[in-house]
């Protein structure tokens, strides 16, 4: 086994795993203030979430000025987004254009897998394994896993024995996908499955839709960047940041969003508004009112508005009620799509619904759904993701005494401020379980989780200390906000990855944290009070 303790021997300050943009903006940030830092990362190159996932159509459902790094203004002046929404390839190119202009790759080693965590007490440090031997020694980790990084690939009988191709959209190849002339099948109706059903309906001779749950979807209106708007914006980019920040999803300042309630609109009101929303396109839709995922009321109001869109698009009256979801709207991810209804009135695309009997088998020909065998040349799985913690729990991370953090966590996921678990020292979780993260526009919060690390990070050492973990009681606390507020609105109403319910065995426990401008104002109070809930040596 080698050992790598940093260029002269000593323990690193800070070891980062993940090159997505959080460990990319971590890394910045420790260079910044002077802290010797390394990344790990697992894949070949920079771009985490968008390294990966390359399936046909993924695109942003965040608008491409506010998508993107905040830090640095020449960076955001001089970077040209060609498109309203960014399709993976141009945001890509864009994290590979912010590892070059800050010479981030030096510090990154690409290719290998960190496998294990264990603290050190008596040195206070941490021990990092990673999957190709190398061991390394660090003071702080940042976890800069990303919250939909593990792949979730159902254990459907007969899987392996499919005799096509299969992919999974999260784990997409590097080469391109030709589906021409193939009869493909897709399991699940996601985001990702919604963006990649259109463009590879295009290509397939035949497609069949595999539905376990209907999906709300909002046209993206997707277009080219108006330069009109995009130098409007950048006149005061650092305006529209700021203003963004304190939106409650930390995007969207420029929407018109309206805080009135859905039930006290007259109908007539009601249909501008949402006839207002689904012109402008993407998860605007949701802003058309203040109560739609606070009160289930308005909530129905809002779905009743999307069902009738659907029935409007899709011709066949028995697709239509199919394709109708009845679970509140947004409590599942909203989607944003370019064409996903329309595209079931192709003759060659076919919807089975699976919600009663799931997929029964995969055999060598196809697939067996609804007791039949669907003939398949190639099989997609957009399945989703372990979320939020599931690439946290498959490394094998242990803290004070040894405790392993997947027993910890048996319970669900505990912590402080969705930074740091009681019982790690001095292990940071960027967009962890607790915080508000995959409930906004991500860069925004990775940005701000940096900041509140970076600055953590300069106080111990201005104060002489080196370690830091959050207290159990104040952990507590925080976890019972967090349900406390998702207790309040829609969200704990359907069977959606933020409570776990995706993947079959995981404990139910809503995740994220709704609102982004309290939870920003809090962790700063804490780290004004000298890290209150923090015990610090
Ligand atoms: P997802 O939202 O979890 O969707 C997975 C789909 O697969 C669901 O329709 C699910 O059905 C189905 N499924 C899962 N297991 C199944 C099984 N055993 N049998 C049959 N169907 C099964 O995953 P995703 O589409 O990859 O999206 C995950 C998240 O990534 C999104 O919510 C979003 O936050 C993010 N994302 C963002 C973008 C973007 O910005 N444009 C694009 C893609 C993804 P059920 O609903 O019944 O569980």
């Amino acid at each position: 086994m080698t050992s790598t303790r940093g260029d002269d021997g000593n323990a690193l300050d800070l070891l980062i795993v993940g090159a997505g943009f959080a460990g990319m903006y971590m890394l910045f940030k420790a260079r910044e203030l002077g802290f010797r830092a390394r990344v790990i990362e697992a894949g070949d190159d920079v771009g985490g979430t968008w390294y990966w996932n390359r399936y046909p159509g993924a695109r942003c459902d965040i608008e491409s000025l506010e998508y993107s790094y905040g830090f640095d203004e020449a960076l955001q002046q001089e970077w040209r987004w060609s498109e309203r929404f960014a399709a993976q390839p141009e945001i890509l190119a864009y994290a590979r254009h912010v590892a070059a202009r800050f010479d981030l790759r030096r510090d990154i080693t690409f290719g290998a897998r960190v496998t294990r965590a264990w603290f050190d007490d008596a040195a206070s440090t941490w021990e990092v394994g990673t999957d190709g031997g190398q061991a390394l020694r660090a003071r702080f980790v940042v976890m800069a896993t990303g919250c939909l990084s593990s792949a979730n690939l159902p254990a459907i009988p007969g899987i392996e024995t499919f005799g096509g191709p299969r992919y999974h959209t999260g784990q997409w190849p590097h080469e391109p996908v030709d589906f021409s002339g193939l009869r493909v099948g897709v399991i699940g109706t996601g985001s990702s499955a919604v963006q990649s059903i259109p463009v590879i309906a295009r290509q397939a001779r035949e497609l069949t839709v595999f539905q376990r749950t209907a999906t709300y979807s909002v046209p993206a209106h997707n277009a080219p960047l108006d330069p009109a708007y995009e130098a409007r914006v950048k006149a005061d980019y650092a305006g529209f940041r700021r203003r963004n920040e304190r939106m409650p999803a930390a995007f969207g300042a420029n929407l018109d969003a309206n805080d009135a309630s859905a039930l006290e609109a007259t109908p007539a009101e009601r249909q501008r508004r949402f006839d207002e929303r689904w012109r402008a396109g993407g998860l605007g839709f949701t802003r058309a009112f203040g109560d739609i995922v606070l009160d289930a009321r308005a909530n129905a109001l809002a779905a009743a508005y999307v069902r009738d869109k659907i029935r409007a698009l899709v011709r066949d009256a028995a697709t239509a009620a199919l394709l109708s979801p009845s679970q509140p709207v947004a409590c599942k991810r909203l989607c944003v799509d370019t064409g996903y209804y329309e595209t079931f009135n192709l003759p060659h695309v076919r919807l089975v619904d699976i919600a009663a009997t799931g997929i029964e088998a995969v055999t060598p020909r196809g697939v067996r759904a609804a007791g039949r065998e669907f003939a398949l040349d190639a099989l997609v799985f957009a399945t989703g993701f372990d979320a939020m913690t599931g690439t946290l729990l498959r490394m094998d991370i242990r803290g004070r005494g040894g405790l392993p953090l997947a027993e910890k966590w048996r319970a669900g996921p505990l912590n402080y401020l969705g930074l740091m678990v009681a019982g790690f020292p001095n292990l940071f979780t960027i967009t962890g379980p607790g915080s508000p993260s995959v409930l906004t526009n991500m860069i925004v919060s990775i940005e701000q989780h940096v900041r509140w690390i970076g600055a953590c990070l300069a106080w111990l050492r201005a104060h002489g200390r080196s370690r830091i973990e959050a207290r159990e009681a104040a952990e507590r606390d925080w976890v019972g906000h967090v349900n406390g507020v998702a207790s309040r609105t829609i969200f704990p109403g359907c069977n959606s990855w933020y409570l776990g319910a995706n993947v079959p065995g995981k404990v139910r426990v809503f995740m994220p944290l709704l609102g982004f401008p309290a939870y920003a104002d809090k962790c700063a109070a804490v780290a004004a009070a000298g890290y209150e809930g923090f015990a610090v040596a």
